[in-house]
């Protein structure tokens, strides 16, 4: 009787997210067996800065990651990324970055509290599998920029003990841990520094993932050559396609996968295709990153206003996105060079992440609609959806 009813509950879900989405029976039912996990987004700041609720369904372009939406979209687990911009490497802001991590956490905890019939924060790979069954989504925390450790080496552990699963090592510009692939005054560390050493054999110790994502070329072959597990790469796509620093060579791809790893195509417009720079929604960003003095605020409420613009920039002026078919073009790649086992998704939604067919979670089975009509079978798409990123985490969490 359960058995009927759960058959009964799994087809009714199937008819119903066709209806919603006008996608066909086969796509949706091949789409919700799989354990589906979006390895990054960017979330959190919005409890930080606007008192997001995530209970309630929100509109790209300003939000596209909401309980509700998930649960259209099929996705049964994300990557909340407890995000800090790197500053100036001076104590004050040091101090700033380390309150604003915990107090991301916080937030991200409270806010789910009032839904906790919805999902929860997970923090192993089995929770992902126990709340699916639940019908409940599995919400990870990752930190993204190394900053709030200062060169503080305990903090790895104190930030693990709160939940937190990967750290993307920098972000846009180098720090303390290593070099960025974006800083445009060039390397600092060439690569990782000692601290950094330090950092990947702790994280190793513990347990936990190492991202990949933003860090140098050289940073990246040193984390392998260094790495006793997988590494991940949270939100990355692939340079030869789109010559881009943040992406990955094919070089780098098959160093990745040699070590068991997994990279997760990012779909942030930027990533996907090179930019076209004539366009109004260009010319408006880059105005607003000189007003703003690259997005170095004097205070929260300057914070607060770019915020504003920036979305209204993207709503007065809405950027010609690339397509999923586009997106998919990456996966493509990274199969054709180096299998199947060695690729997945992560969107860098609510942090620039959209396409102009997948603006939020509740378009994810549009994906899975083209990976079918490009022969990809359901095995592979579990394991593009969810299989592979979860293989790498279970090696890294088995200590
Ligand atoms: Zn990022």
């Amino acid at each position: 009787m359960r058995y009927l009813s759960i058959v009964f509950l799994s087809l009714t879900t199937v008819f119903v997210l066709s209806y919603c989405t006008g996608l066909n029976k086969d796509v949706q039912s091949v789409h919700m067996q799989a354990i589906t996990i979006d390895t990054h987004c960017d979330t959190p700041m919005k409890f930080i800065n606007k008192g997001f609720d995530i209970g309630a369904e929100h509109q790209a372009p300003s939000s596209r990651v909401d309980l509700p939406r998930m649960e259209k979209g099929g996705l049964d687990a994300i990557f909340f990324a407890v995000f800090t911009s790197q500053r100036e490497r001076i104590e004050k802001n040091y101090d700033k970055a380390y309150t604003i991590s915990h107090a991301m956490i916080d937030s991200t905890e409270n806010a789910l509290l009032q839904y906790a019939d919805k999902a929860e924060i997970a923090t192993e790979v089995e929770d992902v599998y126990r709340l699916s069954k639940d019908g409940k989504r599995a919400i990870y925390l990752g930190m993204e920029n190394g900053f709030p450790l200062a060169k503080d080496i305990s903090r790895v552990e104190e930030f693990y003990k709160r939940g937190i699963r990967y750290i993307t090592l920098a972000h846009t510009k180098n720090n303390d841990i290593c070099d960025s692939s974006t800083d445009k005054k060039g390397p600092e560390h060439n690569g990782l520094s000692s601290f950094g050493k330090d950092v990947v054999s702790e994280m190793n110790r513990l347990g936990m993932l190492i991202d990949v994502s933003h860090i140098s070329d050289k940073a990246f072959y040193d984390v392998l050559e260094l790495s006793n597990k997988p590494v991940i790469a949270s939100h990355s796509s692939v340079r030869a396609i789109c010559e881009h620093a943040r992406n990955m060579s094919d070089d780098m791809i098959k160093a990745l996968a040699k070590n068991e790893g997994v990279i997760q195509i990012c779909i942030l417009g930027a990533y996907i295709e090179e930019e076209d720079t004539t366009t109004m929604n260009f010319i408006k960003r880059k105005e607003l990153r000189v007003k703003y003095n690259n997005f170095k605020y004097a205070n929260d409420e300057e914070r607060k206003q770019a915020w504003a613009e920036w979305d209204q920039i993207n709503t007065d002026y809405p950027p010609v996105l690339p397509t999923i078919a586009q997106a998919v073009d990456h996966i493509d790649h990274v199969v054709d060079l180096v299998g199947i086992d060695y690729v997945g998704i992560g969107s860098d939604f609510d942090g620039g992440g959209g396409l102009a067919d997948c603006q939020d979670v509740a378009d994810f089975p549009k994906i899975t609609s083209e990976l079918l009509k490009r022969g990809y079978t359901k095995d592979d798409i579990n394991k593009i959806w969810g299989g592979n990123f979860l293989r790498v985490f279970k090696a890294v969490e088995e200590i």
